[in-house]
C-alpha cells in the first residue's frame, strides 16, 4: 500500500537506518523535514543518496583546498566545488581551481563576489598595497568577513543542490592571525547557517589542526601529491611563484618539514 510517512532528519554523518523511510540521526536532534511516499520511489532513492552523501568543497585553487578536494573524494559519493572571484590579486588561482576540478572530474561553480574591494582596504584585493604585517600581528592581506561570506554563499548554493555538507581548508594551526580561520568561528558559522536555512548543515575542516607539513603528508596518503603542481599559493599572483611572500614561505616550509619536494615552479 502506498502511503505517506514523515521523513525525519537530514545529516550525512550517522544514520539510524538507510533503508527505511524514517531516518534518525544520532548526531543531531531529529527533525521533520517533509513527507515521502512509501515505498520510496526510484527518484527519491537517488535524491536521498545525493542529499545524504554529498559535499560541496570551497575550492580556491590553493594547496589547502586542493587537499580538501582529494579528502572529500575519498568520503563522499557526490562532490562538487565552488570558488569565488572576489577581486583577489592572485586571480590565477581561479584557473587552478578549474584545472583541479577538471582533474577530479567534478562540477565547479565560479561565483562573482565583487564586494570586498569596495568595502575594505586590504592587500589581497588591492594591487597598490604592499603585503606586510601590522603591529598587532594581523597581515594586511586579511579580508574582513571573507570566510563568513564564502561559507554563507556556499551554503546557499549547496542548499539548492540538496547538499548539506561544506568542506573548507581553513586551518587554526598557522592561521596567520586571521580570526575567521579558527575553529570557534567555524562552529559558530555552522550553527548560524543551520539556523538561517532551517536545516542541519555540517562544515568539515579536515585541516583545522594540521601543520602545513602534515597537510602535505595527508595529500601524499591520498596519492594526489601531483595535484599540488596545479595549485597556486603566491599572494603576489606570480607564476612561477615568487618564493618570497609570506604565503610562499609558509608553503615552502611545509614541504621542507615534510621532506617532500614541492612540484610547483618558483622564481627563486
Ligand atoms: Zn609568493
Amino acid at each position: 500500500m502506498i502511503g505517506l510517512v514523515r521523513l525525519i532528519f537530514l545529516c550525512h554523518n550517522d544514520y539510524g537506518s538507510r533503508g527505511g523511510a524514517v531516518v534518525a540521526c544520532r548526531a543531531h536532534n531529529p527533525k521533520v523535514v517533509g513527507s515521502i511516499p512509501t515505498p520510496a520511489t526510484k527518484s527519491f532513492r537517488e535524491n536521498w543518496i545525493f542529499m545524504t552523501n554529498s559535499a560541496m568543497v570551497l575550492l580556491s585553487g590553493g594547496q589547502d583546498s586542493a587537499t580538501c578536494l582529494a579528502w572529500a573524494l575519498e568520503r563522499y559519493d557526490s562532490v562538487q566545488a565552488i570558488c569565488f572571484d572576489y577581486g583577489q590579486r592572485h586571480r590565477v588561482e581561479l584557473e587552478c581551481a578549474k584545472d583541479l576540478a577538471r582533474e577530479a572530474s567534478i562540477p565547479l561553480k565560479i561565483m562573482p563576489l565583487d564586494i570586498f574591494s569596495s568595502l575594505t582596504q586590504n592587500a589581497l584585493t588591492s594591487s597598490t598595497l604592499t603585503i606586510e604585517s601590522s603591529s598587532d600581528g594581523l597581515p594586511n592581506t586579511f579580508v574582513p568577513g571573507r570566510n563568513l561570506i564564502f561559507l554563507t554563499t556556499a551554503a546557499i548554493a549547496a542548499y539548492q543542490q540538496g547538499c548539506r555538507t561544506l568542506v573548507t581548508g581553513v586551518c587554526q594551526t598557522d592561521y596567520s592571525g586571521y580570526p575567521d580561520c579558527r575553529d570557534d568561528f567555524v562552529q559558530s558559522a555552522q550553527s548560524s547557517i543551520s539556523l538561517a536555512l532551517d536545516d542541519a548543515f555540517t562544515i568539515e575542516t579536515p585541516l583545522m589542526y594540521l601543520t602545513k607539513s602534515q597537510t602535505v603528508k595527508l595529500m601524499q596518503s591520498l596519492n594526489k601529491l601531483h595535484w599540488y603542481g596545479m595549485t597556486h599559493t603566491c599572494y603576489e599572483g606570480l607564476r612561477p611563484a615568487c618564493g618570497r611572500c609570506p604565503s610562499c614561505l609558509l608553503r615552502l616550509k611545509g614541504f621542507q618539514d615534510a621532506g617532500i619536494p614541492d612540484p610547483l615552479d618558483y622564481d627563486s
